[in-house]
């Protein structure tokens, strides 16, 4: 019986019904950061769909004609327009078709759509893409 005084004062602050309604509301929207086509400016996704891929967001990868990619993982990107149809040829992610993304505004490529058995996502060329609120 001892102990039950100790769970009631943890608790306690979290009660919160004190504070006026949706306080907490406009932090959680200012963590929302963006993710921007550096070109253009359009909005392409934001970090609430980063995703971790083969247990890693970032990746680095080389194209068969050897150029060199810093590549980071997103869910969704809905920013993004697709162009051609998926292809497995060298494939950077194993058992995934890509197809070339194209940012939805100036259609600058940023990345690629990965789709296959597991769930789509989008590997876009971090030094193509702007982090960060609203510019
Ligand atoms: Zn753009």
């Amino acid at each position: 019986m001892q102990r039950r005084p100790l769970y009631c004062r943890i608790a306690l602050p979290s009660r919160g019904s004190n504070s006026a309604p949706g306080t907490h509301r406009p932090q959680a929207v200012r963590t929302r950061e963006g993710v921007y086509c550096n070109s253009c400016l359009h909005l392409i996704t934001s970090l609430e769909f980063k995703a971790v891929i083969n247990g890693q967001h970032q990746h680095t990868m080389f194209n068969p004609a050897g150029l060199l990619f810093e590549l980071c993982c997103f869910w969704q990107a809905p920013g993004m327009v697709n162009s051609g149809k998926p292809s497995t040829d060298f494939s950077w992610f194993s058992g995934y078709g890509w197809q070339a993304s194209l940012c939805g505004n100036c259609r600058r490529h940023l990345g690629w759509r990965f789709s296959g058995p597991q769930p789509t996502f989008f590997a876009l060329i971090t030094n193509r893409l702007l982090f960060g609120t609203a510019p």
